[in-house]
């Protein structure tokens, strides 16, 4: 409550102070180079996601009030959802052609363009919210990213998570590998790879796309990400099964993708105000979510949908191929190998020390 008290009030308090000094904007013209006291600086934002999922989405309007907010209005960020400026799963495509400054946006959606950039998000079988933070920005993998994210000519940013995902909304019942055969699921990344080992026939659709393709039979399955979320794209009014855990999504967390001329262009004042405001954005996405989705979980069960396990036999199958993936991948591929080996041990570690006292008040308490 006391952050966002802070952070209403702070954007509240520089809007009045600064709205007759913004005037009429204009965004950065660069060439006489003023003074950095009097640089104005606008970017365009690409996100990924729909206006209406205030949690993720939000992220962006967070990002912009702070950035406003410490700049004095100097340095302004606006975001467009999904299907604005592009489609939600072509954010990185409009960075790197510069057609917007930054996106806000999953990395796990262009692994065609790059299998490592999963990464990023999430892998099968991966960390859990806080273990992916902490290897993204204390453990080494933002620093193993940032070559793969130079392909493209961006540079990457912490965005914020959405914890543990559930594992999505079933209209059959999944009792063993078999039905999972012949599944016609939205399952982006490598989640969507390993479902399609496992038999399924695996689709990447839009968040705003889901709903009317389940609708009408297009799909049997699909996953989002969890109750909050997943009650505003109303799939319980189509399926009946709520499945968890989502083995693919264990934390996964989105990325801010800054184009690096824009990047290289930005004063170094500008430079560490976007870094905390990234952070305090990141920090208010999760704490929404972990706010907000235990209300939501109650209204769905109330409301009939039934909550079901996914059995061992699959937890089991699917955690075989997914090893079996990443390893295939490491082999084509240098820069993948390297990510992977810091990766895997990096979980291991986590594992053992989350394992002992973290699982144990969980598994006592949590029932
Ligand atoms: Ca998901």
């Amino acid at each position: 409550m006391k952050r966002r008290d802070f952070i209403k009030g702070a954007a509240a308090g520089v809007a009045a102070g600064t709205a007759a000094a913004c005037g009429g904007g204009g965004g950065d013209k660069g060439g006489s180079a003023p003074a950095a006291s009097k640089r104005r600086v606008i970017w365009r934002l690409a996100s990924s996601f729909p206006r209406g999922l205030d949690t993720i989405y939000g992220g962006s309007e967070t990002l912009a009030e702070q950035v406003e907010a410490m700049s004095g209005g100097r340095f302004k960020i606006r975001p467009y959802p999904a299907g604005e400026i592009v489609p939600g799963l072509q954010v990185l495509d409009a960075v790197q052609q510069q057609t917007v400054q930054i996106g806000q946006t999953a990395s796990y959606y262009y692994t065609g363009k790059n299998p490592a950039l999963a990464f990023d998000t999430s892998l099968p079988f991966g960390l859990s919210a806080r273990q992916q933070v902490a290897w993204l920005e204390e453990g080494g993998g933002a620093e193993l990213m940032a070559p793969v994210y130079e392909e493209f000519g961006v540079v990457r940013f912490l965005a914020g998570g959405t914890g543990a995902q559930m594992g999505g909304w079933f209209k059959k019942e999944i009792n063993s590998p078999e039905d999972v055969q012949g599944l016609k699921m939205r399952i982006p990344g490598l989640g969507g790879d390993v479902m399609s080992r496992l038999g399924a026939t695996v689709q990447v659709l839009a968040g705003g796309d889901i709903y009317p393709a389940l609708e009408r039979g297009a799909i049997d399955a699909t996953e989002w990400i969890g109750p909050y979320d997943d009650e505003k794209l109303g799939f319980h009014k189509v399926a009946k099964y709520y499945y968890y855990p989502g083995w693919w999504e264990p934390g996964p967390t989105l990325s801010y993708m800054v184009g690096k001329k824009a990047w290289e262009q930005l004063p170094d004042e500008f430079k560490a105000i976007f870094k905390a405001a990234a952070q305090v954005s990141a920090i208010k996405m999760q704490t929404r979510y972990d706010a907000l989705n235990p209300a939501a979980l109650t209204r769905l069960k109330a409301g009939g949908t039934e909550l079901r396990a996914f059995p061992e036999s699959v937890l089991t199958a699917a955690k075989q191929q997914s090893e079996a993936l990443y390893e295939e991948n490491a082999s084509k591929d240098p820069t993948y190998k390297k990510i992977l080996e810091s990766w895997k041990k990096f979980r291991s570690e986590s594992f053992a020390w989350f394992g002992t006292t973290e699982q144990a008040y969980a598994a006592f308490s949590f029932k």
